[in-house]
């Protein structure tokens, strides 16, 4: 017997039609009305996880407190419900295969063929279940990733069909995201594209239950009773999904269009009024700003909306929380020279250097950090953000000229970051780095103390390389202090300048952990310094 009630999302059409926020913002609304909601992603690309793809491929890589390396859409789904995630919340074709190719080899399937149906969709079908299985959830929603019609994802969309046999009608649903293009020159909507899509769907077997249809314009009723009429749908299943000033405004979007009435209808589940008060409140401090701050975020995928997506985000919680606009001015560290750090730092409230790998672009991240120290600009490094502080540090006030990662500089004299030592016969790039949560503890009187509040704090890693104790002494005897400490190793978590307005950086990631709901108190205190420092 399934107490547990699924829900599945596809889409139509095309890519980035924002299932991910669609799915967080449909699960806000449900666990608003009590119901114990997780989402789970299935990525159908055939790397086990996207911790070895780089951000042009794929964006940030996003880390849970299991230390998975997972989609950046894991993220939003934290940042809306305030629940963590865990590797069962995204699995990938890559992953699938791998357990019934390992099934295989321990003989599970002895003397029968293995194939895609069953045995490929048999382990789709179990992984979608295994958090419902816990018994901590009412409602689980999947998102599938890709595009209906697309060859890769046809194994899951077969799964979802058997699944919707094997649960039963009121156990799970299809909400199918399209898109309703708008032609400019002839003034109209178009609903062919989603009739088609919805006609794929229906060839590998699968009934949509519910539309969700991106527009830029709103739906006229003519158009939602055509695109009822015409995808079997009720015409109250067509919901309208207009583009939003903020992703944070999709939930109170998708209540007045009433998709989570809908879909607890189908559910045979009870509807009450989602109680959204701390939500609100959020989006009203992020609406209505009394000040703005600018902060330069360097790094090297500047350019590209997604590489950074946590860090920005916790941004908009921790300017609510201030009640300030934060403006993130985005620097390129490949074009940072000592020589023009001024002129591209000198007017910023506050400064972050970015996580990141490889050598392109560090020597800028450095020379930003050198102007920022020397100019008492408030700053946040964040994982290669701090390894270049204390790179910085180590050349400029202690002298050590060649001072380097041997990440960057395997032969450097003076390697104040180094090679964890558990990394060292490391030779698997997959799965491999120190990932996930770990403990770190405070010291008394340190800045970051004064901000958490505690004692010991848990901070979820991704890296290989650390800060080389053996320059600890040196470091600290002249004014950059170790703070943060892992209890059990003694890895330096955090580094701090004290004589320095504000100078925090971390070797973790402070950004994976901050939500609507509990803004990150590192980024709620870095946004307070660039205030202060702007006042
Ligand atoms: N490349 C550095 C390391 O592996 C930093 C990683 C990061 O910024 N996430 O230690």
């Amino acid at each position: 017997m399934t107490t547990t009630k699924y829900i599945f999302v596809t889409g139509g059409v095309t890519s980035s039609l924002g299932k991910g926020i669609i799915a967080a913002s449909l699960a806000k609304l449900l666990q608003a009305q009590g119901y114990r909601t997780t989402i789970q992603k299935l990525d159908p690309y055939i790397n086990i996880d996207p911790g070895t793809l780089n951000p042009y491929e794929h964006g940030e890589c996003y880390v849970t407190d299991d230390g998975a390396e997972t989609d950046l859409d894991l993220g939003h789904y934290e940042r809306f419900l305030n629940v963590p995630t865990s590797q069962s919340n995204n699995v990938t074709t890559g992953r699938i295969y791998q357990s019934v190719i390992d099934k295989e080899r321990r003989g599970e399937f002895l003397g029968k063929t293995v194939q895609v149906i069953p045995h490929i969709t048999d382990e789709i079908k179990h992984r979608v279940q295994i958090l419902g299985q816990t018994g901590d959830y009412d409602i689980v929603i999947t998102e599938i990733g890709g595009t209906v019609g697309d060859i890769e994802s046809l194994p899951y969309i077969e799964a979802v069909r058997q699944l919707k046999w094997d649960l039963g009608e009121s156990n799970a649903i299809v909400i199918h995201l399209t898109l309703i293009p708008y032609l400019s020159a002839a003034g109209e909507l178009k609903t062919k594209p989603t009739q088609h899509s919805v006609k794929t769907l229906m060839e590998s077997g699968v009934m949509a239950d519910v539309l969700v249809c991106r527009t830029e314009h709103e739906l006229p009723d003519e158009i939602r009773h055509k695109l009822a009429k015409f995808c079997n749908v009720r015409p109250e299943a067509v919901i309208q999904s207009i583009d939003a000033s903020t992703i944070y405004d999709v939930p109170n979007l998708m209540l007045e269009q009433g998709l989570d009435k809908v879909v607890l209808k189908k559910l045979m589940l009870k509807s009450i009024a989602p109680d959204l008060t701390q939500w609100n409140q959020f989006l009203t401090r992020h609406k209505n700003p009394k000040g703005e701050v600018i902060i330069g975020l360097i790094g090297k995928y500047v350019e590209l909306q997604d590489s950074y997506k946590s860090i920005l985000e916790a941004f908009i919680h921790a300017g609510a929380e201030n009640e300030v606009k934060v403006q993130i001015e985005s620097i390129h560290s490949e074009y940072i020279t000592e020589k023009n750090a001024g002129k591209k730092l000198k007017h910023l409230h506050g400064v972050l250097v970015a996580p990141g790998f490889g050598e392109r672009g560090i020597e800028g991240k450095i020379a930003a950090v050198r102007y920022v120290r020397e100019h008492n600009i408030p700053f946040l490094g964040i994982c290669l953000g701090m390894q270049m502080a204390v790179i910085e540090y180590a050349r400029n006030v202690l002298g050590l000229q060649d001072a380097n990662s041997t990440e960057m500089d395997e032969t450097t004299t003076n390697p104040v970051i180094d090679l964890m030592e558990s990394q060292k016969d490391v030779i698997n790039k997959g799965g491999t780095m120190r990932l996930g949560s770990w403990d770190c503890q405070l010291i008394e009187g340190s800045t970051a103390k004064n901000i958490y509040g505690t004692s010991i704090v848990k901070e979820r890693h991704r890296h290989r390389y650390e800060f080389n104790n053996g320059f600890k002494q040196q470091l600290e005897a002249s004014g950059m202090k170790a703070t943060g400490l892992n209890p059990e190793t003694g890895l330096v978590e955090i580094i701090e300048i004290p004589s320095h307005n504000w100078f925090v950086a971390v070797q973790y990631h402070p950004e994976y952990k901050s939500t609507v709901a509990n803004p990150h108190p590192l980024f709620v205190a870095f946004v307070k310094a660039a205030l202060n420092y702007k006042n």
